[in-house]
């Protein structure tokens, strides 16, 4: 029930941020890559956690996630804890950044759930509505039930 990592070869990272009309620097390929290999949303802490030991910065990191979400190449979620998670958008349908998420509310561990379709039609035309962008599911995840 999580998303397939897909490796990203430094080179096809390029080409991904070449496409974005983005300038390929060792940060954003380096976020990139790492986003790829996840088989979940990550924070910023998340990224931060593993790539400063590698020699990134920590506010250039958060700049790259931001630059890519709104290049259109990453998803920018809210689970509701005021902690934006990004992932990479895959290009094939299963991976897209349609599918919803489970939060779990003890842990706040966010899962991927590229094979659950939710669908919501109202009953009636809702007004409440605007355009929902993201759906999350919540409750207990497997360590914590
Ligand atoms: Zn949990
Ligand atoms: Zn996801």
């Amino acid at each position: 029930m999580t998303r397939t990592p897909q490796p990203l070869t430094v080179q096809a990272a390029r080409d991904v941020l070449r496409g974005a009309k983005l300038r390929s620097t060792t940060s954003r390929v380096a976020v990139l890559q790492y986003l790829a290999a996840a088989s979940k949303p990550l924070s910023h802490a998340d990224v931060s956690e593993a790539l400063v030991p590698e020699g990134y910065d920590k506010s250039t990191l958060y700049r790259c996630l931001v630059e890519l979400a709104d290049a259109g190449l990453l998803a920018r979620l809210d689970a509701g804890d005021h902690a934006w998670r990004f992932e990479l958008k895959g290009g094939e349908e299963e991976h897209g950044a349609e599918h919803p998420h489970f939060v779990c509310i003890d842990c706040g561990k966010v899962t991927c759930l590229p094979d659950v379709a939710v669908k919501i039609s109202p009953q009636k035309k809702s007004t409440k509505m605007g355009e929902v962008t993201e759906v999350f599911l919540k409750g207990h995840c497997k360590e914590c039930v």
